[in-house]
């Protein structure tokens, strides 16, 4: 497969779909962010690196760190994971309340916000240095010692936390929070802030291709768990859009209001793309495009 030739065509082409799209305003932070970046990476299984465009500028991670919030903590709860939070697909917007009403506190997967501030205090309990153990563990996954939070994203996020300190106190109510809310927040904001290049983030998503095993050769996670964390990204990684992703890519992956995208395909490639202008759902416009257009092209999907 030559996925130089092909990464340059979907890169020119994904470039000349016309996008209506606009930066995350969610916090003032995100919003300064230069909306037509645009680039992509991919790494194959045998570690072959491949990039194009500005796939080498950091950018805010935002909810893509979901994923990896839920693989620390899958690695030493294993499946007591979801006695706190499910494993099926909202419908909803990713920072909904209505569901948890009904639903008494479990909210519907680790992706959406509530779901994954459920993660974050089941870190905050189990690590002894919570912020700084996880960053290690994205530095391990990552290959990358310089990968860092973004302190003034976390603090734009703390200073508009309206909805997701609603969210936090919520579970509260319901008893699946177990410390202190501020702190699971804090925890929550600073996750959302890290910040990498297209490069770091498919390395961070390698040992999901390569059987729980990083790029360096550390397992991470059984295989059995990737399955799982692999088939939660299919279904949910995508917000309320998930089955849409699906159907248009075919790969699990998970997306971020940042306009970051990781994705892959098991025992082949990994692949992350970064270009800030959203579409209505919160997704990457240009992202998803591109991540068609690659599957289509290399006729590389898990379908
Ligand atoms: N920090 C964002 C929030 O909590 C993350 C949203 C996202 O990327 O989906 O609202």
């Amino acid at each position: 497969m030559n996925y130089e030739t092909i990464l340059q065509e979907v890169y020119q082409e994904s470039k000349s779909i016309p996008t209506v799209g606009n930066v995350s305003t969610s916090i003032p932070e995100l919003s300064k962010v230069d909306p037509d970046k645009f680039g992509i990476h991919l790494t194959t299984i045998a570690g072959e690196d491949y990039g194009v465009g500005d796939c080498n500028e950091k950018f805010s991670i935002q909810s893509v760190s979901k994923a990896l919030t839920v693989a620390l903590a899958f690695s030493f709860l294993d499946e007591k994971i979801w006695e706190r939070v499910g494993v099926e697909p909202s419908g909803s917007a990713f920072n909904s309340l209505v569901q948890l009403e009904y639903e008494k506190g479990i909210p519907r997967n680790p992706f959406i916000n509530a779901g994954a501030i459920v993660i974050a205090d089941m870190l905050v309990t189990h690590l002894n240095n919570p912020k700084q153990d996880f960053l290690d563990f994205i530095r391990l996954i990552s290959g990358s010692p310089t990968v860092d939070f973004n302190f003034k994203v976390a603090q734009s996020e703390k200073d508009f936390r309206f909805r997701n300190a609603a969210l936090a106190n919520f579970l509260k109510s319901f008893g699946n929070i177990n410390n202190d809310v501020e702190t699971v927040l804090d925890f929550y904001f600073h996750q959302c802030s890290i910040e990498m290049t297209c490069k770091e983030l498919a390395h961070s998503f390698f040992f999901l291709a390569n059987e729980g095993k990083t790029k360096s050769g550390v397992q991470v996670l059984a295989q059995s768990q990737v399955k799982r964390l692999n088939a939660l990204m299919q279904t949910c990684g995508f917000y309320d859009e998930s089955g849409e992703f699906t159907y248009k890519v075919g790969l699990p992956g998970k997306s971020g209001i940042g306009g970051g995208i990781a994705a892959l395909y098991p025992k082949n490639f990994v692949v992350a793309t970064w270009s800030p202008r959203l579409n209505e759902k919160g997704n990457s416009e240009l992202g998803m495009n591109a991540l068609e257009l690659l599957t289509t092209k290399t006729g590389m999907s898990i379908f």
